[in-house]
């Protein structure tokens, strides 16, 4: 978690560095946004999952009506 990466050009940020070199990205505006893209990815992990389950749930249901 030490190294930083800007979130508009994806180029490492060193300690203590504020603005981002390549485009001048404030680095501290790109923490702010890291946990941000983390929650929208964990989020569309989960809904696919939910939609995975409640498919195999459809599924089952109706081998069980079948047999
Ligand atoms: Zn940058």
């Amino acid at each position: 978690m030490a190294a930083k990466f800007c979130s508009k050009c994806n180029e490492k940020f060193d300690d203590g560095v504020l603005f981002c070199k390549y485009c001048g990205l404030p680095t501290t505006r790109s923490e702010d946004e890291i946990p941000q893209v983390e929650n929208k990815k964990s989020r569309k992990v989960v809904l696919s999952i939910a939609i995975a389950a409640l498919g195999i749930v459809i599924i089952a249901l109706f081998m069980i009506i079948e047999i």
